[in-house]
């Protein structure tokens, strides 16, 4: 008999109307299906969408395994989470999957009127659908078995999933390898406040590179590979920009959104992404939330 291994099938969401700008990951292994991330509510038509085209029902889903509980990653948790469907999630996140009234406030102050249009609120759980893991904890379903591998620096209540089906071995990211800009190998990453922590994130990333799967999965978005140096890139500019960001703060005490930008677009530049490309998915709120997070974590 042959094994095949399991089936990964990523779902682009359309987040913000362009594609691979975020998705959630479809995974299939002898008749059990599950789901990485559940994308933001704003985009359940589409993640339905994507399930369907993969010939698959919300009902028939086992688990729901998150990577930490930002809006843009499990927004549409209540919309999925069923009896036999449960999300799983770090320790520190679960109280916010039950009650999401902080979440959706801290979220309306950072987006005002443009959340529901952009990201949507969260509903709530029911308590018992929401599961606590911890790092190194694993999450069997069907015959898929997901470990927990705690990765902070994007957020403290962060895991990513890995899954070695004996064929081949995969590991969701969510946030900690970083976003990149589709059709390149240009990392972008998300230094939001108030968790963003530069060390914790190195050593988030050492962890990642230390499990020698074979494939990485980005929630922002798809497949690349420890081989292909992605995750030196990821290091490199995660460095970089904190050490252009800290000097603006000592320098100048302001954002100079500008300054930002144009330097920004001369990282990109040098991996061949324009100035337009890195526009559409690098936006204002995405340089004014770096410079926050970077803010916030040189106070503590
Ligand atoms: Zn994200």
């Amino acid at each position: 008999m042959t094994r095949y291994g399991a089936k990964v099938h990523p779902i682009d969401l359309g987040y913000m109307g362009q594609t691979e700008a975020a998705g959630a990951f479809l995974v299939e292994n002898e008749g059990t299906k599950c789901l990485v991330e559940s994308g933001p509510s704003a985009c359940l038509p589409n993640l339905l969408k994507g399930l369907h085209e993969s010939k698959t029902q919300p009902e028939e889903l086992t688990g729901l395994l998150l990577t930490h509980i930002h809006l843009d990653h499990a927004g549409a948790s209540g919309h999925l989470t069923h009896e036999d469907c449960h999300a799983h999630v770090h320790p520190k996140g679960a109280r916010h999957l039950i009650d999401p009234e902080k979440l959706n406030a801290s979220a309306y102050r950072v987006f005002g009127a443009s959340l529901d249009l952009e990201l949507g609120t969260m509903e709530p759980n029911l308590p018992d659908r929401v599961r606590e893991v911890m790092d190194g904890d694993s999450v069997t379903l069907g015959t898929m078995t997901f470990k927990a591998i705690e990765t902070p620096g994007h957020a403290r209540h962060h895991h990513a999933w890995m899954l070695d089906d004996g064929v081949h071995s995969h590991l969701f990211c969510g946030d900690a390898a970083g976003m990149r800009i589709p059709g390149t190998d240009f990392p972008t990453i998300p230094m939001v406040p108030p968790e963003f922590d530069r060390d914790d994130w190195l050593k988030s990333i050492d962890r990642i590179e230390a499990t020698g799967v074979d494939s990485l999965w980005l929630t922002h978005f798809g497949k690349t590979t420890i081989k292909s140096g992605f995750l030196d890139a990821v290091r490199n500019e995660l460095n970089a920009e904190v050490d252009f960001l800290t000097n603006m703060i000592s320098d100048s005490e302001t954002h100079l959104a500008e300054k930002h930008r144009a330097w920004h677009e001369k990282r990109a530049g040098a991996f061949g992404v324009s100035p337009e490309l890195l526009s559409k998915y690098c936006r204002p709120g995405f340089y004014r939330a770096n410079y926050d997070g970077i803010l916030r974590w040189l106070s503590k």
